[in-house]
């Protein structure tokens, strides 16, 4: 018996998984491989944080923006030409001295995919959804966060309807920045409220 018998697929068990799915799916008709492979390419490289970066940076810059995305963020972010492909409602949390807010999804992982692409990993694990709500500090911590005393934290559940942004503070020292090069300091994290600017 040769030792090449076992198995040289170097595929996880998930990558095989789904390759089967997407297979069957395009055997039956049902979906198309170069449509795929679009909508991927889109959420890897033209759907990101960068985009949440810009709502943000004009936030800063912009006061009538601001005043649009607190009272009605939907509409103020599909202005700057970000559309969600599921039509959910954004809410823009602003962060202040006294509340951080912070967003999880304790159910599975619903994200604001138009602003910010796709979850990290960290956003759909367990330990992150349960302690993001039990314990927010310590969740905080873990991200080398430590608030003021003063400061509450506000922790914001996701569902498939509505989807949170986290509008940071603007960093003290820089009025001089424009919008593009203070979207260059909005962190992805930032905006979930697990990182500070
Ligand atoms: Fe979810």
């Amino acid at each position: 018996m040769s030792d090449h018998d076992h198995d040289h697929s170097h595929l996880s068990k998930m990558d095989a998984r789904v390759r089967a799915l997407e297979s069957l799916l395009t055997e039956k008709g049902y979906i198309e491989p170069a449509a795929l492979d679009r909508i991927i390419e889109t959420y890897e490289h033209r759907i990101g944080p960068q985009n949440g970066a810009r709502v943000v940076a004009k936030a800063w810059t912009d006061p009538h923006f601001a005043k649009w995305l607190e009272e009605d963020a939907t509409a103020a972010i599909h202005s700057l030409g970000y559309t969600s492909r599921q039509g959910e409602h954004m809410v823009a949390l602003f962060n202040t001295p006294a509340t951080h807010h912070m967003v999880v999804c304790t159910l599975c992982s619903c994200y604001p995919w138009s602003v910010l692409g796709l979850p990290p990993t960290w956003y759909k694990s367990p330990p992150y959804r349960a302690r993001a709500v039990s314990d927010p500090r310590g969740v905080l911590a873990d991200f080398g966060i430590t608030l003021p005393d003063g400061t509450s934290v506000e922790v914001h559940d996701s569902t498939a309807e509505i989807r949170y942004l986290v509008i940071p503070m603007r960093p003290d020292g820089t009025d001089d920045l424009d919008e593009n090069a203070l979207a260059a300091l909005v962190s992805r994290n930032a905006m979930i409220g697990t990182a500070l600017l």
